[in-house]
């Protein structure tokens, strides 16, 4: 019997209201492993509804900063003393590895903690009033209903993002999980009543991104939407908060360039190129997916990664000895041929991979792949593909580098490999890309602000300033003079 797994509306585990399911595969086989429900409209105006009553009325709407905050701490705990099932669902339902969802699942207390420590240092201001007698301050308030959405490629690191200061201020969330992931989710709303949050604080509805996602985002009582994912689903969440002029904040995909200098320890850099694009099996939206490297060490470097590259260890998600796991799912393996299939007709080679593995036979597994794109126009090099897909080429100088690096309409994150100093920082400013790591790759942290430019979005999540994202300010004036304002159509 395939396990079904229900979803959290106002405080209760429920069923869709009509009963509809949808199955849930497990990558790593291929075959359906359990089912979430299929919510409806009305599902998700339940949960909107709950989570606006948990704003104005009832415990959470009286409970002091500092309360809210030990409430995170207790959740971070709770993860902590949860993290083997937690990271075992995220494994069967996306397929990504156990040693990688162990060393997520581990880490995503901290961002409880540090949200839970900062819940009672979101403050407003008094304010220099150039009135005499008129004293003006601000609060910060809860921004309102949030509505939280997340895709499935790491979806309690991504939830915890948003989720930690949604509630750190005072908000009240509606979280709505990918259909590829929302397992790891409802695993972890079981946690959410233990740690002392009040009912109809946090909600989960799951299914579609239409009906759910589009109900979700379109409804009259969401002040804010926290979005990652694709850039063809923001574009169609930012047109639907036309409807409620909820703000906005977007975590979208990128192909960020790794650039290997010739002055690099190529020890480190060959790790951080092979983690950085096969990590996930380069389902990450940081996966380091163009690789420059310069031209006098090109040929050496090149020949000695797609060694590392074909010992990667293929194997069952739930095997902590593999190093590389399968597709999250079925399409994923179409994007994977289109891609590298039509690379040799666009003027690339395959230098290695590009196929089917032989083991593990079972489950969506692609070979990690290598292609070299010294033409103009490869679509492999310039689509953001989702998967285990490298594409190398050279580059001369330093401004080589930079425009070869920096010619694309993503700008999530990019790799520098060197080690001069001033290159270093140079580079940095050079870049366009929210995120620039040198001799390192997919760092993160909970004080650490994440996001990108143009087709990457604009968010920033993690860091101190995200919890204003989930603020309103209210300004208030006091008159504490005495004298009676003579002229009453003269603006003061
Ligand atoms: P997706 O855009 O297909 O789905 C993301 C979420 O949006 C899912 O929960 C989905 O159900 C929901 N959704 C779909 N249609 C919707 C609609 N009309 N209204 C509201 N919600 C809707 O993305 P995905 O395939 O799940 O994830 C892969 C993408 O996410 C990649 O582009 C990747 O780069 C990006 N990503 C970005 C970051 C980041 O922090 N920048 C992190 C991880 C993934």
């Amino acid at each position: 019997m395939t396990l079904q797994f229900p979803m959290l509306v106002d405080g209760a585990w429920v069923p869709s209201s009509d009963d509809r399911w949808i199955n849930s595969h497990e990558p790593g086989t291929g075959e359906v492993w359990a089912q979430i429900p299929a919510a409806t409209e009305g599902d998700v105006d339940r949960a909107v509804m709950a989570a606006h009553r948990a704003m104005r009325s009832g415990p959470w709407s009286e409970m002091t900063a500092s309360a809210r905050g030990e409430a995170l701490v207790r959740l971070s705990e709770l993860v902590s003393g949860h993290a083997s099932v937690l990271a075992e669902a995220e494994t069967r339902d996306t397929g990504k590895l156990i040693r990688e969802t162990t060393g997520s699942v581990d880490y995503v207390p901290a961002f409880y903690r540090y949200y839970g420590g900062l819940a009672d240092k979101i403050q407003g201001h008094t304010l220099p009033s150039d009135k005499p007698g008129m004293e003006i301050f601000t609060y910060r308030e809860p921004v309102g209903v949030v509505a939280a959405i997340v895709p499935w490629n790491s979806p309690q690191m991504l939830l915890a993002v948003k989720l930690a200061p949604a509630l750190a201020a005072g908000n009240a969330v509606v979280i709505k999980p990918s259909e590829h992931g929302s397992i790891p989710i409802l695993e972890f709303g079981k946690l959410v009543e233990q740690a002392g949050i009040p009912r109809g604080v946090v909600n989960i509805v799951t299914g579609r991104g239409d009906p759910v996602g589009n109900v979700l985002t379109r409804h009259r009582l969401v002040s804010r939407i926290a979005f990652t994912g694709g850039p063809d689903t923001a574009r169609t969440i930012v047109r639907n908060s036309a409807e409620n002029f909820a703000s906005v904040s977007l975590e979208l995909g990128g192909k960020s360039p790794q650039i290997v200098f010739a002055d690099a320890n190529l020890d480190s850099a060959l790790n951080g190129i092979v983690g950085g694009i096969f990590g996930a099996s380069g389902q990450s939206c940081v996966a380091g997916s163009r690789l420059y490297v310069q031209r006098e060490i090109y040929d050496d470097f090149i020949a000695r990664l797609i060694d590392r590259t074909e010992q990667i260890r293929l194997g069952s998600p739930l095997d902590p000895d593999s190093e590389m796991g399968p597709l999250a799912t079925r399409e994923q393996l179409g994007r994977f041929d289109l891609y590298v299939g039509s690379t040799p007709a666009e003027g690339g080679r395959v230098l290695t991979g590009g196929g089917r593995p032989v083991e593990p036979a079972m489950g969506w597994f692609v070979e990690p792949t290598i292609l070299e794109t010294h033409a103009k126009g490869i679509r492999a090099q310039e689509d953001e593909i989702f998967g285990p897909v490298l594409a190398v080429t050279t580059f001369n100088d330093q401004a080589d580098a930079v425009e070869k690096a920096n010619a694309t309409q993503y700008g999530l994150a990019a790799g520098v490999w060197t080690s001069a100093v001033e290159r270093a920082h140079q580079m940095i400013r050079a870049l366009s890309a929210g995120i620039v790591w040198v001799n390192t790759y997919r760092a993160t942290s909970p004080v650490a602000p994440f996001g990108g430019l143009r087709d990457s979005g604009g968010g920033r999540e993690s860091g101190a300033d995200a919890v204003y994202d989930y603020t309103s300010v209210k300004t208030a004036w006091i008159n504490s003079s005495d004298e009676v304002v003579a002229d009453p159509f003269k603006v003061q």
